[in-house]
């Protein structure tokens, strides 16, 4: 390796320009053999350096959503839930929803793809650098009791409010006593016009009394909920199912 080239790479290594220096020798070489000019080797480099940060903060947010696994959009099926408008769901990806604060409910019986759906949403907005964050309602109601307990909910609530998308899974898996209802109405409140939720019940609205102990509160929140928001009963069959189907004839 000669001088000029070991400098250009502890420089590189200082200024912590990693894509670039990954790509230096080869971009290097290309660019004398078609005789590049200096812009454009240096654009080439540099557009390296971009791509690999913008990667790198997508994986960074990703990681930080904690989903509890990784599914797309474009993964799900429309047609084995033909009762789902695909136009519909489709659209919510576009993320205007977070724009606009709205929220999103997905409402239906085990195995539907509730919760695919949610975290195929959720990926989208990290891509779009949203800071987003999926928990379940059980480790939610978990989180605030204590935090109600230990004089930090405050603090926990307004880290909830700055989040661009919280996706809260799974209501309804566990009855909700008053008190965990009052946290979460706290939690629904903050975020009102502030944040986009998107919540999965395995309950529709008619059924939440039997979640929830305390009608009055429930029905608070399912206001706020619902006020501005895209509803989606799903009522197919399990996808889970349907896999298993599959085995057995096999
Ligand atoms: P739910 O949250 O409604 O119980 P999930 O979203 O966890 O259901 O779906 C269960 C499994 O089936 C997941 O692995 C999911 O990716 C898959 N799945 C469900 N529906 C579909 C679909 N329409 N197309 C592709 N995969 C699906
Ligand atoms: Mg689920």
């Amino acid at each position: 390796m000669n001088e000029t080239r070991a400098h250009v790479e502890e420089l590189l290594r200082t200024l912590k320009l990693r894509a670039v220096l990954a790509m230096y020798e080869e971009t290097t070489e290309k660019a004398a053999r078609n005789n590049l000019q200096y812009e454009e080797y240096l654009v080439a480099l540099l557009e390296e350096e971009v791509k690999r940060r913008e990667e790198a903060s997508i994986k960074a947010k990703v990681s930080k959503a904690k989903f509890p696994f990784i599914k797309t959009m474009e993964e799900f099926d429309f047609s084995f839930q033909p009762g789902l408008s695909e136009k519909k769901v489709i659209n919510l990806a576009s993320l205007q929803f977070i724009d606009k604060k709205e929220n999103i409910i997905f409402l239906g019986p085990p195995g539907v793809g509730k919760t695919h759906l949610s975290v195929g949403l959720g990926v989208k907005a990290c891509m779009a650098r949203y800071r987003v964050l999926f928990t379940s309602a059980q480790k939610l109601i978990e989180e605030l009791v204590i935090a109600s307990k230990d004089g930090s909910l405050m603090e926990k609530l307004l880290f909830y409010s700055r989040l661009n998308l919280l996706i809260v899974d799974e209501l309804g898996y566990m009855p909700v006593t008053r008190e965990q209802a009052n946290l979460l109405f706290q939690l629904i409140s903050i975020r009102y016009e502030r944040g986009s939720t998107i919540l999965t019940s395995n309950y529709v609205f008619d059924e939440w009394g039997r979640i929830f102990d305390d009608h009055v509160v429930a029905s608070a929140i399912i206001d706020r909920l619902v006020h501005h928001a895209h509803i989606f009963p799903i009522n197919g069959s399990s996808w889970r199912i349907k896999d298993k189907l599959k085995r057995g004839a096999a």
